[in-house]
């Protein structure tokens, strides 16, 4: 049973909104495409999951965990009665080499090192057990999902700590059969009270490279036209609400500013005043905690993203979206 969504991360939705305002950079784009692929090998690695099931254990889906003094990332927690099982999921593709310890792909050394990477989170949870006095077992597996991924290696202890995707259903399937009873809420209790916030994420975005504006969600073009609650694409013809619009316009100044607090004028100014003020201001009245300090009135998107405004906003949007295509 997954216990959460498995969400975009900061990083993957950072480039996302970036890329529609912007020329990427070298290194921008290979963050960009870093950051998609790790997200695709963790879809990947649910959708496998789906299939084979997983009814018999808890599962959360990557979690920030603050303990002790430091936050550690999981890409997935699998819990039953017995303890917890890490799985750090890798996709990596193409030819790797483990050669005394240290990883090569193609011949050339990576900065990564998945085993000490997968230990210390492992260590982790060790040390959250041990000051918790409880005695459940943590261990964990090396997940690469892709079928495109091949490791040769002389050293076969490499070989317990790692699942690659032949041998991915069959491990799967030895989950079932758990038992979720008190160890397991125990457990569930003890990692939730350590939940933590992505301390990894800084945006420092110079904000004279941003294009302003809207932009069509079907072709990403700027070019729109103005209908009284729509804005009409002059590249493809879709035609979305101008709600629609604000809450992509929220999201990207929630994700590209992340941290700097957004006023009904800095809203304005970011859509380049194509959407009427008094639209605006009841978009982020209904979309937006407010936050009232003195005669400056912040607000702060509700939702993590566009994706997930539309997906628990989409039935109270009064005017319909029409994509082309879609
Ligand atoms: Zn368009």
């Amino acid at each position: 049973m997954f216990l959460n969504p498995r969400l975009k991360s900061h990083d993957l939705l950072f480039y996302d909104a970036l890329e529609k305002r912007t020329e990427l950079t070298k290194h921008e784009n290979r963050r960009h495409a870093a950051a998609l692929k790790g997200f695709e090998g963790e879809c990947l690695y649910d959708e496998i999951f789906n299939d084979v099931g997983h009814d018999d254990v808890l599962v959360y889906r990557d979690l920030y965990l603050k303990i002790g003094e430091s936050v550690t990332q999981y890409d997935a927690l699998v819990i039953d009665d017995e303890g917890i099982v890490v799985n750090e999921i890798k996709n990596y593709t193409g030819d790797y080499k483990v050669e005394g310890g240290d990883w090569y792909r193609a011949g050339r050394r990576i900065t990564e090192d998945p085993v000490a990477q997968l230990n210390r989170a492992v260590g982790k949870l060790i040390g959250l057990r041990n000051t918790a006095n409880s005695s459940f077992r943590v261990s964990g597996k090396l997940i690469f999902p892709s079928d495109d991924f091949y490791l040769h290696t002389d050293d076969n202890s490499i070989w317990s700590k790692i699942v690659v995707r032949s041998d991915l259903r069959r491990y799967f399937r030895q989950f079932r059969g758990g038992k979720i009873g008190n160890k397991s809420q125990f457990i569930v209790r003890l990692l939730s009270e350590q939940i933590a916030e992505n301390p990894y994420f800084k945006s420092d975005v110079d904000e004279t490279r941003l294009r302003k504006g809207v932009y069509c969600g079907n072709c990403k073009s700027f070019n729109l036209e103005k209908s009284r609650y729509h804005l009409i694409c002059n590249n493809c013809g879709s035609k979305e609400s101008n709600e629609t619009h604000l809450l992509r316009a929220m999201s990207d100044y929630k994700i590209l500013y992340y941290g700097k607090a957004m006023t009904r004028n800095s809203l304005l100014e970011f859509i380049d005043g194509k959407i009427h003020w008094k639209a605006v201001s009841r978009a982020l009245l209904k979309h937006c905690f407010i936050n009232k300090n003195g005669v400056s009135t912040t607000y702060h998107f509700k939702y993590k993203n566009f994706e997930d405004a539309l997906s628990k906003a989409n039935c109270h949007i009064k005017y319909k979206d029409y994509l082309t295509g879609k």
